[in-house]
């Protein structure tokens, strides 16, 4: 049987992955556990990730991909690797990753002192939950066409305008987002990035219900928010550039192979259990078997992929627009690996969720897997992969002129 590819560590980093299983059996609650399996959407809802996020921060875990000068861990990029693998295999919940992940990194290199002693311990405990400004209507994939504006108002500025798909921004109380300070010359040139306090008169949230029936995006209205030159980001014009840095990381700071084969291996014992219809198991159809074994060696080559770009960002280079073959191969095998779920048991999923009003929590979705009433939502939100963060057409022509140079 495949698995994920077994790597021959070296001692020390032997010890730190079985101090990370160890670490993960003693603190991983089997209540988060659960829900991370049963979550799915992208994200975790704040109830899960900040519960997750709390116990790592006590530990001293959570800014492991932060400077170390900033809080940082110090791990090498294998430890990193490691870690993420083993909290895929232990089920552990996604972390709010627009702070953690996408702002935090920007303040680090772009921000000022103020700036990362502000924000960054209130990234890390969790007293502020970000979200990301960046798309507008008719401003996705043609970023740099955004139209919010924002006008230099005495020692501020005042935005206006409306950001679109803003993840959990239902949740959040801060912002990052992408604002028009000037009009002449290239569109690129006049975008400035802003950290905004979303509890304040002007701002306003709209829900956006997705395939899946879930509340994860919304819209963003911004009417006269006024915003400190204090909380300007880089320099006025810099915001294209460090929206570039932000992307980069978004499509390329996270290691998705961990996920997908923890997943797969979990697809692959459901389909042992899950009978054909037949006498014999779903694995039992050789085309089946052929499909899962296909993915799980796109995802191992992913993973390698992942952890040479890992060696790099070690050396201190930037994730560069090799991040993105790293988020198209991902998507792809996001949606090929839900797909799948579903031909094993996405039929007996939906009927789940249908019945779920006539018999309650604890009627028939309670006599099947967790993994049969997730299959058909987690697949319908699995199209959103080869959307956020640039759709899949988008990465492929980053790939073109960037990577291939062609
Ligand atoms: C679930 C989800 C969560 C999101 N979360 C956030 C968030 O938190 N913050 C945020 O700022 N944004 C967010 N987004 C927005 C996302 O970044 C945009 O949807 C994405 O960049 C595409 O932009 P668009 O929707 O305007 O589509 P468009 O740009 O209108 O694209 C429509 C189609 O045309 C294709 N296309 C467009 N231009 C080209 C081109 N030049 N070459 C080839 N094909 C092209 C696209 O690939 C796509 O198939 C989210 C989106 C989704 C689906």
């Amino acid at each position: 049987m495949l698995a994920s590819v077994e790597f021959d560590l070296p001692a020390e980093d032997r010890v730190f992955r079985d101090a990370v299983r160890e670490f993960l059996a003693t603190h991983l609650p089997e209540v988060l556990r659960e829900a991370s399996r049963a979550t799915p959407t992208v994200f975790a809802e704040p109830e899960i990730s900040r519960r997750w996020q709390g116990i790592l921060h006590e530990r001293g875990w959570l800014a492991y991909n932060w400077p170390d000068r900033f809080g940082g861990t110090g791990w090498s990029p294998m430890q990193r690797y490691i870690f993420e693998k083993e909290c895929a295999l232990a089920d552990a919940p996604g972390l709010p990753v627009l702070g953690l992940k996408l702002l935090a990194p920007v303040l680090c290199e772009y921000g000022t002192a103020r700036q990362q002693q502000f924000y960054l311990p209130k990234i890390l405990s969790g007293e502020h939950y970000w979200c990301q400004g960046f798309s507008e209507s008719g401003a996705g994939s043609d970023l740099a066409s955004l139209r919010t504006s924002a006008i230099q108002d005495g020692d501020g500025y005042v935005l206006n305008g409306a950001k679109l798909w803003t993840t959990h921004a239902h949740f959040a109380d801060h912002i990052f987002c992408l604002a028009r300070t000037g009009n002449s010359g290239k569109p690129q040139l006049g975008i400035s990035f802003f950290l905004v306090d979303m509890r304040q008169p002007g701002v306003r949230v709209r829900p956006i219900r997705t395939l899946a029936g879930d509340h994860e995006v919304n819209e963003v209205f911004l009417d006269d928010v006024r915003v400190p030159a204090a909380d300007l980001v880089g320099a006025e014009g810099q915001g294209w550039s460090i929206a570039k840095f932000l992307l980069e990381n978004e499509r390329g700071g996270s290691c998705h192979a961990p996920r997908l084969l923890a997943d797969i291996a979990r697809l692959r014992s459901d389909a042992a259990r899950e009978p054909a219809g037949d006498g014999t198991a779903v694995l039992d159809d050789p085309l089946f078997a052929a499909q899962l074994s296909r993915l799980e060696l796109q995802a191992q080559a992913l993973e390698i992929t992942e952890l040479r770009n890992l060696e790099q960002a070690g050396l201190g280079q930037r994730p560069g627009p090799q991040s993105s073959i790293v988020k198209l191969v991902a998507s792809d095998l996001r949606r090929d690996v839900d797909a799948l779920a579903v031909s094993v048991f996405g039929y007996v999923g939906a009927q789940l969720e249908l019945q779920r009003p006539l018999y309650g929590e604890g009627g028939p979705a309670a006599l099947h897997s967790k993994s049969a009433q997730v299959a058909t939502p987690r697949y319908l939100n699995s199209q959103a992969w080869a959307i956020f963060g640039g759709s899949n057409e988008i990465q492929r022509s980053i790939i073109a002129k960037t990577v291939l140079q062609i």
